[in-house]
């Protein structure tokens, strides 16, 4: 069956990012447990959807997305600085490590620790992948109608429709 809206994919994908001029993989998603997505639900990133538009079940793909079209440029300016005395509670945060934010109107997302300092935390809030160039890999495993269930929700039922949630 050929891809298009309102159906599910579900595909395996082998992630390649750049790391010092060699491609290591990053991410990926194997025949036994596959990536399955509602398609053109706006879930994934648009222009990954947009090169699987003419493929159908069993082709393979091979393809790169920029950084503008996958998670955007590096931006320098993206990071926060957070009141020491946020983290009272939870203790002081490590370097490197991820921690949960919400703006004001209530978006959540993450933000990456790079120093601590005497009264604030400095963090990242670049998505892990800004500034790569990604490199997708693999094969479309399957390809349904999306049941009228996951229309309503706007999202995949697993494999086969049926996941309970
Ligand atoms: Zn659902």
């Amino acid at each position: 069956m050929k891809i298009n809206p309102q159906h599910v994919v579900s595909l395996t994908y082998d992630l390649y990012v750049d790391q010092e001029g060699a491609e290591v993989l990053a991410e990926s998603a194997t025949e036994e447990q596959p990536l399955t997505f509602l398609y053109g639900a706006g879930q994934m990133l648009p222009k990954f959807e947009e090169n699987l538009s003419a493929l159908s079940t069993g082709d393979a793909y091979d393809f790169h997305l920029s950084a503008e079209d996958a998670y955007g440029e590096y931006d320098e300016e993206a990071v926060a600085n957070l009141p020491l005395d946020m983290f009272k509670e939870s203790g002081t945060p490590e370097i490197g490590s991820i921690l949960p934010l919400q703006d004001n109107h209530g978006n959540r997302f993450q933000g990456q620790v790079v120093s601590v300092a005497e009264d604030s935390v400095i963090v990242d809030l670049n998505h892990p992948m800004a500034g790569q160039e990604l490199h997708f890999k693999g094969n479309i495993i399957n390809v349904r109608p999306a049941t009228p269930e996951e229309l309503s929700h706007g999202h995949a039922h697993g494999a086969d429709g049926h996941h309970a949630h």
